[in-house]
């Protein structure tokens, strides 16, 4: 079979379940933005069909939905440069999932460790659609026929069944149709732990804010926040060798170098030998300079509701553009029988 070329294309998003924070930033949002004006064409979505695999209060749902919107402008996505869409606004993304959910096998699913965290000790109690998340993800991915998918490093085992399933339905159909995406992990906090527990990621959904630095924390809450955040007794390292077994430390200083643009080894150069007394300060200095722009910009934007909302009601129509034939290419692939209204 002769090898298909797809558009290059990206496609990522994140989860309207509570606070942009800072391990979205670094993990996903900033390398969104790098990405968009290159070679590729660039969709970036509110997850909210994701979001409500747990109840979600509707008002904070919709809430958290626009700020999204607004957190992901304000850190440099342009909706003239990339298509930026609210997921249930755009209906093949929950299409083209049920047909996945009858590509995924149940021991594809079962091997998920985000539905093993997420449900904890009664997974009886879990959602469908907890479980059924990953098929999901796939179809928001494949339904644009995206090459490639920039990402924090906890959705790595999510963009694997991507691909297998891709594989497995052109496999079963005989056909080239869905790409084999590429996951992008990239930056220096590729996985962002929470400064509460050196072991967690810094995540929306943890119940400590104090474990996580908002997107739209001000600058007094992210200079008590880190002043806060778990560390040990010791001074800092000026290798990076010297973090080994020191996840706060590690984190803190992955943390910094991220910010500032640096490596590793590159930060212990500067502050090796520094307590953390005098480090942190350090630290929620930078965090402030470059968050508190980002932050202002939000709320700007929060207060222009209407123009959110025209946004991605446009998103959505330029997303359709592309995902409408697909699903009817799919549609056709597997025998249903076709519209006759194209
Ligand atoms: P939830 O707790 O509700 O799952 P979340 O904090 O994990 O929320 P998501 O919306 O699920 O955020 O993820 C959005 C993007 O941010 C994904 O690409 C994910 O890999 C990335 N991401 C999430 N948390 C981190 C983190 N701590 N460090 C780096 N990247 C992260
Ligand atoms: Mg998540």
């Amino acid at each position: 079979m002769t090898e298909t070329t797809f558009t290059p294309r990206v496609f990522s998003g994140a989860q309207p379940s509570g606070n942009l924070h800072l391990g979205n930033y670094l993990g996903a949002l900033r390398n969104w933005v790098r990405m968009q004006g290159s070679e590729f064409e660039t969709i970036y979505c509110m997850v909210d069909l994701h979001a409500i695999t747990v109840w979600q209060d509707p008002a904070e749902l919709r809430h958290a939905t626009r700020e999204l919107c607004a957190g992901y402008i304000a850190s440099g996505l342009d909706p003239e440069k990339s298509i930026l869409i609210n997921q249930s606004q755009v209906p093949e993304h929950a299409q083209l999932a049920w047909v996945f959910n009858c590509i995924a096998r149940m021991g594809w699913m079962q091997r998920m460790t985000q539905f093993k965290d997420k449900a904890g000790k009664n997974a009886q109690n879990a959602s469908l659609g907890l479980f059924a998340y990953p098929a999901l993800m796939a179809a928001d991915i494949l339904v644009y026929h995206a090459t490639h998918v920039p990402v924090g490093e906890d959705q790595k085992q999510h963009l694997e069944l991507t691909r297998d399933i891709a594989i497995k339905f052109n496999h079963d159909y005989g056909v080239d149709f869905f790409p084999v995406t590429e996951p992008v992990i990239e930056g220096a906090a590729t996985r962002v732990m929470s400064l509460r527990d050196g072991s967690k990621k810094m995540s929306k959904s943890d119940p400590s804010d104090a474990s996580r630095i908002n997107m739209t924390d001000d600058a007094d809450t992210i200079a008590k926040k880190i002043r806060k955040a778990k560390t040990d007794p010791d001074a800092l390292p000026s290798e990076a060798k010297g973090l080994d077994d020191r996840p706060e430390a590690r984190n803190l200083v992955d943390i910094y170098a991220a910010l500032s643009d640096q490596s590793v080894d590159q930060v212990l150069a500067e502050v090796g030998g520094k307590q953390f007394g005098e480090f942190k300060p350090m630290l929620a200095d930078l965090a402030v300079a470059k968050l508190a722009p980002i932050a202002t910009e939000m709320a700007r934007l929060m207060n222009e509701q209407t123009e959110i909302d025209r946004i991605l009601t446009r998103g959505s129509e330029r997303a359709r553009a592309i995902t409408a034939p697909i699903l009817r290419q799919t549609y056709d692939i597997i025998g249903m029988v076709p519209p006759v209204t194209l």
